[in-house]
């Protein structure tokens, strides 16, 4: 399956004050745009994310794309039309090329969409052709004129304030749109309404009132407040330890954190079973919060027999990246009465900082014996402590 992302960021909308348009107002140092893109592009299930932009905001759409956490799935952006309907089509006529399944349009307006928020929608267009997160009207409804006397009250009952993102079916909301536009019918406020237009089933889901939308000055103050709130919840730094054991077998050598040493016997494991670069992988893993080695990298899984151990590490070490996290320090201890640690730690550290791409006066090595006592004082194996420090802004929080 795969799916597309399509962020609309081409209104001139400024009810705002400000004199750009508010997709491209700062919030904590980023644009409005860049919050709601970095939460799409870090969506492991989305494949593609393409922005439709107004041609005058080149210089600011440059900028935002320069904040974000990551551009990888992020296409060139295209040129929106004349109303937002017209450049919903552009980009769906855009996307072509790549074949999505389904598609996800977004306004870029509501920069605190959630990734639950697209997990409840990819997980209804299982069942439906075409999804909309929605909040149950709570208030009662009253009609008035425009004097402001009232002509009568609507039951709220049934009814729903849609948002966005929107999930569709590629085909059918690309030939729903192209079909209103041949009909030169213009008026559809959102992809749903076009989609019940074409005789789409449309399901509703539960939103969040997170997943607000910025339109006037107030909206904007209040975002700012919700960033703010954010902020202090994740800047705080994490912390993560990470412990691993391989027990000795028949060989010539034992490759510990990612130094090979000659020695009498050798680690047993599926892996190169460096047990130095196991417990400082679940340590980072752990900062994050993002399981353990194993659930990355299944024993059970033949690809990884005999692999060496650098590449957990790394992947660790992208997976605290992803998030926007950096590694501030490692300190790993190596429990063992042999072999002797001290004449290798500088190649450790310096393969450990290669790894991790830090530099090496942020890698402990330590090492100690148990005095004869347990399975290592046995010489039965070799354990390892780590523990590794990652600092926020974890960007996909915000
Ligand atoms: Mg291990």
């Amino acid at each position: 399956m795969r799916i597309a992302a399509l962020i609309v960021a081409a209104g001139r909308g400024s009810r705002t004050g400000l004199n750009s348009p508010k997709q491209y107002a700062n919030l904590n140092q980023k644009t409005v745009l860049a919050h709601a893109l970095d939460v799409f592009s870090l969506h492991p299930s989305v494949d593609l994310v393409q922005v439709v932009v107004h041609p005058e905001d080149t210089a600011l759409y440059a900028k935002t794309v320069c904040s974000l956490s990551s551009t990888e799935k992020v296409l060139s952006s295209l040129h929106g039309g004349q109303t937002r309907q017209e450049s919903v089509l552009l980009g769906l006529e855009g996307l072509s090329t790549h074949h999505p399944d389904i598609v996800l349009i977004h306004d870029a307006a509501r920069p605190f969409v959630t990734k639950e928020v697209i997990d409840t929608v990819l997980g209804a267009l299982k069942r439906a052709r075409a999804v909309v997160p929605a909040l149950k009207v709570k208030d009662t409804l009253k009609k008035a004129d425009p004097e402001g006397g009232i002509l009568g009250t609507i039951p709220r009952e049934h009814l729903w304030l849609a948002q966005t993102p929107q999930g569709f079916y590629y085909d059918d909301i690309l030939s729903a749109h192209r079909k209103a536009a041949s009909l030169h019918l213009h008026e559809f406020t959102d992809d749903s309404a076009l989609a019940e237009w074409a005789k789409i089933s449309v399901r509703v889901v539960e939103g969040t009132s997170e997943n607000s939308k910025i339109t006037t000055a107030q909206d904007l103050i209040d975002a700012h407040k919700k960033i703010e709130h954010l902020m202090s919840k994740n800047m705080q730094p994490r912390i993560g330890t990470g412990f691993d054991v391989h027990r000795f077998t028949s060989g010539h050598s034992v490759w510990l954190c990612g130094v090979e040493i000659p020695h009498s016997q050798s680690l047993e494991g599926h892996s190169d079973a460096d047990v130095g670069l196991h417990a400082l992988t679940d340590a980072l893993l752990g900062a994050i919060g993002d399981g353990d080695i194993g659930l990355h990298f299944p024993p059970s899984d033949p690809q990884w027999k005999g692999a060496a151990s650098h590449l957990f590490l790394s992947d660790a070490a992208r997976r605290v990246r992803i998030k926007g996290g950096s590694i501030v320090n490692v300190d790993v201890t190596l429990l063992c009465e042999e072999p002797r640690i001290g004449p290798h730690r500088t190649a450790m550290q310096n393969r450990i900082a290669q790894i991790l791409s830090i530099s090496v006066d942020r890698i402990g090595i330590k090492a100690t014996t148990t005095e004869g006592l347990g399975f290592t004082g046995r010489r039965e194996g070799i354990a390892c402590l780590a523990t590794a420090l990652v600092l926020p802004p974890f960007s996909s929080d915000l």
